[in-house]
């Protein structure tokens, strides 16, 4: 574990340095990096691999937008006639979806178990009503009764999954949300996309997930950057040295609405049906899975900063936090030991 005090930040993002810059090469036997940036799920995604030359470029991107788009027909809330929008309209009962479908949400429901129900995909409709779901934005926050009044449409205990065939049943009207995990699984995705291309240098982001592997051109290290931007200046809070790991990045300053001076965060806790409320401003996690980063990024935020650091600490997990500390406008940031030997390498 470290510790370390950082200034005051209002936002804090995650940046890739140096990686939006396309170095050009006078000599076209040499390594480049190549690659390009579009936009999906609501946010921004980039992919950068490292090639002689960019005669493959067009050929992927026209691979990574398809399967995007086939992600988001099977995983978006925000499209109406995808398949989990198609399930989600249903009152009761089951039915049949594609493979990944089955596999993502079989994967969401055991790290529901593994974190004792802090992550929980069935939090649609609590999502919704606190202005953070396709239905749109609110100003001021429910009544205690109607959030109490969803507490019998929410919990991943009500919601089945079978793979042979791929199949998914409720027994409520309960609705399953999967921002929390997948822009983490569509990185893994183009992340996979671009080793079957033969590319084994690459860096695979979205929305500030991301996934690394290799080097950039020449042998030189990726530099991933926690940036913790002040108003008046821009600061890089952490460069870290990392490399063949996925990375994700959960906080409570990026998405939410403030009332009477209450921050209400897009995060919520499933048991009281209500947004977060503690000390944690962000939480960062590296792990092999990008899916599995995010949602247990998603998981830490839930938990807070005492449960949160405890649980990654128990389950040997690679995480940093950002902690609102006690006095005055400073930051904590806690490291766990294998988020820190992570670095190392
Ligand atoms: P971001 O989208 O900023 O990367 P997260 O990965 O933490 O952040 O995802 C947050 C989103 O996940 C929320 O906007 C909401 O749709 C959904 N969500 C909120 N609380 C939970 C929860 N406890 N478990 C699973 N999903 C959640
Ligand atoms: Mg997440």
């Amino acid at each position: 574990m470290s510790h370390r005090s950082i200034n005051p930040t209002k936002r804090l993002v995650v940046w890739l340095l140096a990686v939006f810059v396309l170095v050009g090469c006078s000599d076209s036997a040499k390594e480049q990096l190549v690659g390009f940036d579009g936009s999906t799920m609501g946010t921004s995604y980039s992919l950068r691999w490292v090639a002689k030359n960019d005669r493959q470029v067009a050929e992927i991107q026209q691979a990574v937008e398809e399967r995007l788009a086939l992600i988001n027909q099977q995983m978006s809330t925000y499209i109406p006639e995808s398949e989990i929008s198609r399930f989600n309209a249903l009152r009761s009962g089951e039915m049949p979806v594609s493979a990944e479908l089955a596999n993502l949400i079989q994967r969401s429901q055991s790290l529901s178990q593994q974190t004792g129900g802090a992550f929980d995909i069935t939090v649609g409709p609590l999502v919704n009503l606190w202005g953070f779901g396709p239905e749109g934005r609110i100003v001021s926050a429910p009544s205690s009764e109607r959030i109490e009044s969803l507490g019998t449409r929410v919990g991943y205990q009500k919601l089945g999954v079978s793979q042979n065939p791929p199949l998914l049943t409720k027994a409520t009207n309960l609705q399953v949300d999967l921002s929390a995990i997948a822009k983490g699984y569509a990185v893994d995705q183009l992340a996979s996309l671009l080793v079957g291309k033969g590319i084994n240098n690459y860096l695979v982001e979205i929305g500030g997930e991301l996934k690394l592997s290799g080097n950039k051109p020449n042998g030189e290290s990726w530099k991933i950057a926690i940036e913790a931007p002040l108003t008046t200046e821009r600061v890089v809070q952490h460069v870290l040295p990392i490399t063949n790991i996925a990375m994700a990045t959960s906080g409570d300053y990026r998405n939410y609405f403030e009332e009477n001076g209450v921050r209400y965060s897009h995060t919520i806790e499933p048991l009281t049906g209500a947004p977060i409320k503690h000390a944690l401003v962000s939480v960062t996690v590296l792990h092999i899975s990008c899916a599995d980063a995010d949602a247990l990024a998603t998981a830490l935020m839930v938990m807070g900063d005492k449960k949160g650091v405890e649980f990654a600490k128990r389950h040997d997990l690679a995480a940093y936090f950002l902690i609102k500390a006690q006095e005055g406008a400073e930051f904590e940031s806690v490291a766990t030991a294998n988020f820190d030997a992570l670095l190392k390498k």
